[in-house]
């Protein structure tokens, strides 16, 4: 099984680390670079985008995360994972930085007070069997994207599912719906690039 590491500084770990087990991986916690040194890929979990970026610079975790983003290592970010993997964010706050590695422009807390919180049934082009249910946890949406990047999935005319290469992700969050097909995705792009 390939090995798959969860970004372990904030957000929810616990559940990505059952939903990689669930979808034959074998998953760990990454919070320093000798264990990101170790890991095949890396899911970035939902949380704050804006302590994730915070706590990565404090561990020292910021550059060696960028550099192996850039060099090609297949990961996949949620809600603020998706905003982590963005080139850019349209409105972060003061000092926010992002690992990048996607093309695209994000909006964080898209959907709108309203909307804080809810579900869809929403179609990812490359999953198979019908549509995955997408909990929106104040959730960002891609506002644009470069040509290079891949758009699979779209909920009321804005874009929630992207890939780049060996990027993906998702304004919503599949680790909590014990429908693991999106895990699988990503463990298939591991294996491919292995
Ligand atoms: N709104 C959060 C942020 O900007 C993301 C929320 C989430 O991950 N559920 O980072």
């Amino acid at each position: 099984n390939p090995v798959i590491g969860v970004l372990s500084l904030q957000g929810d770990v616990r559940e990505h680390l059952i939903s990689l087990a669930a979808a034959d991986a074998t998953a760990r916690e990454v919070r320093r670079p000798e264990e990101l040194a170790e890991v095949d890929g890396l899911v970035i979990p939902g949380g704050e985008s804006t302590t994730i970026s915070k706590l990565a610079t404090l561990f020292g975790m910021m550059e060696p995360l960028r550099e192996r983003i850039a060099a090609g290592m297949p990961v996949y970010g949620t809600c603020a994972g998706l905003i982590m993997l963005a080139d850019k964010i349209l409105d972060p706050r003061s000092g926010q930085e992002t690992f990048g590695g996607i093309d695209m422009i994000v909006r964080r807390n898209a959907f709108g007070r309203q909307n804080e919180s809810f579900e869809a049934s929403v179609a990812v082009e490359g999953v198979e069997g019908g549509p995955v249910e997408g909990v929106f946890i104040r959730a960002p949406w891609v506002e644009s994207t470069g040509a290079q990047v891949e758009i699979l999935a779209e909920h009321e005319g804005h874009i929630v599912a992207v890939r780049q290469a060996n990027a993906l992700a998702t304004s919503f969050h599949p680790e909590l719906t014990g429908d693991h097909r999106m895990h699988a995705l990503f463990v298939e792009m591991v294996r491919a690039a292995a």
